[in-house]
C-alpha cells in the first residue's frame, strides 16, 4: 500500500510552464497559511508566480527538495520538522542561517542552493510594528529549540539591556548562552540562562521583565511552559507577552492577560518572515509594493 509521499503531494514545477513555482515544505503541511500569504504578496506586487505546498515523508526531505529544484522550482520555505535538513541541503548559507543553525528559506541560483533564515528578522519586525521597545529592554526567552536559536541573533542586534533564556531542559538553554555569548558581549547585552523553577524566585530574575517571548511548542498542547507562581512574578501591566504559536489565545497568553499584560500571538511573525522570503526570491525592489501589515489584518479577519 502506498503511503503519502512527496511525489503524491508534489507541486511539480513542470506543470506550470512560464510561471515561477515556490512551495512550503513541512510535515504536516495542509494547515499552512504560507500559500495564502505569498499569493497576497504576489497580487500586491503584480508578480506572476505559483506557491504550493509539499509534504515529504519524514525521511524524504532531501530527495523531495532536490527533485523540486531539478524540475525548475525557484524557491522553498521550510517548516517543522525540516529546518535542519534544509540547512544540511543548502550549498551556501547566509551568516544568519549559520548562526540560527536552521534554514527556513531556500532559493536556487546558478545551480547552487542558497539557505537563509528569516524567522528572527520577522519576529523582530512584528514586535517593532506593535510598538514594542526592544532596545534597552529586559527580555525573557522561553524555549531553547530551533525557533529560539533563530531569533536570538536578531534580538541581540536590537541591543536589549538583558536577555534571559529559560528552558525545560536546562542544558539546552546553557548551550544557547554559550553559543551566543560572543555576540552578546560585543553588543554589550547581558545574556544568561535560568531554570524554569528559578523564574518563581524574584531574586533570580530581578522580578518583572519587559518582554516575555514564548518560543516553546507548549501552546500547541494547551500548556504554558511557566507555572502561575512564575507568571505572577514576571508579568505586570507594563509587560508584553509574545507567543510564537498562532491562531489561539494560549495558556501562556492567558496567564499574562490575567495579570494585566499586553499579549500577541505569532501570526505577525509568520507574515513578516514570509515577506522577507518573498523579497529574497522576487527582489528587494518590491519592498515598497508589498504591505505585510495589510496581509496580517486580512488573515486576522478571515
Ligand atoms: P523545537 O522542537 O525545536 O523546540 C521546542 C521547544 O519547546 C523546546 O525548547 C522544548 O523544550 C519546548 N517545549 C515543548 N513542549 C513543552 C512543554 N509542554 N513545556 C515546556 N516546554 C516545552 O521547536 P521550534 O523551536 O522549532 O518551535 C517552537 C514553537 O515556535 C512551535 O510551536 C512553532 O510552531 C513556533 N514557531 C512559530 C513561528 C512563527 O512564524 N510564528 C516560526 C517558528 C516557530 P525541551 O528542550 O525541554 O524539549
Amino acid at each position: 500500500m502506498s503511503h503519502p509521499t512527496s511525489t503524491e503531494l508534489h507541486t511539480d514545477p513542470s506543470q506550470f510552464p512560464g510561471v515561477d513555482v515556490y512551495v512550503v515544505a513541512g510535515n504536516p503541511i495542509s494547515h499552512s497559511k504560507s500559500p495564502a500569504i505569498h499569493q497576497r504578496f504576489a497580487q500586491q506586487s503584480n508578480q506572476v508566480m505559483h506557491y504550493g505546498h509539499l509534504q515529504p515523508a519524514l525521511d524524504e526531505f532531501k530527495a523531495a527538495a532536490q527533485s523540486f529544484f531539478a524540475a525548475g522550482g525557484k524557491g522553498m520555505n521550510v517548516t517543522v520538522p525540516f529546518k535542519l535538513d534544509a540547512q544540511a541541503l543548502a550549498d551556501v548559507l547566509t551568516p544568519r542561517a549559520q548562526l540560527a543553525g536552521a534554514v527556513n528559506t531556500l532559493r536556487i541560483e546558478g545551480g547552487k542552493i542558497f539557505g537563509d533564515n528569516t524567522d528572527g528578522a520577522g519576529m523582530v519586525r512584528d514586535l517593532l510594528a506593535q510598538g514594542i521597545q526592544i532596545k534597552g529592554a529586559r527580555i525573557l526567552l522561553l524555549g531553547a529549540g530551533g525557533a529560539s536559536r533563530g531569533v536570538l541573533g536578531p534580538l541581540l542586534e536590537q541591543s536589549p539591556k538583558e536577555l534571559i533564556i529559560a528552558n525545560r531542559s536546562n542544558a539546552k538553554a546553557d548551550e544557547l548562552v554559550q553559543l551566543f555569548s560572543g555576540l552578546a558581549t560585543s553588543l554589550n547585552v547581558v545574556l544568561r540562562a535560568v531554570t524554569l523553577s528559578e523564574l518563581e524566585d524574584s531574586s533570580k530574575t530581578n522580578a518583572a521583565v519587559d518582554l516575555v517571548i514564548n518560543a516553546t511548542a507548549a501552546g500547541l498542547s494547551n500548556e504554558s511552559p511557566i507555572n502561575d507562581a512564575a507568571a505572577s512574578n514576571l508579568f505586570t501591566p507594563q509587560s508584553f507577552a509574545y507567543d510564537m504559536v498562532y491562531g489561539k489565545v494560549t495558556a501562556f497568553m492567558q496567564q499574562a492577560l490575567h495579570r494585566g499584560a499586553r499579549v500577541s500571538d505569532g501570526l505577525g511573525m509568520l507574515v513578516e518572515q514570509a515577506a522577507d522570503a518573498f523579497l529574497i526570491w522576487r527582489g528587494a525592489k518590491l519592498a515598497d509594493a508589498i504591505d505585510s501589515r495589510a496581509v496580517l489584518a486580512e488573515l486576522r479577519t478571515s
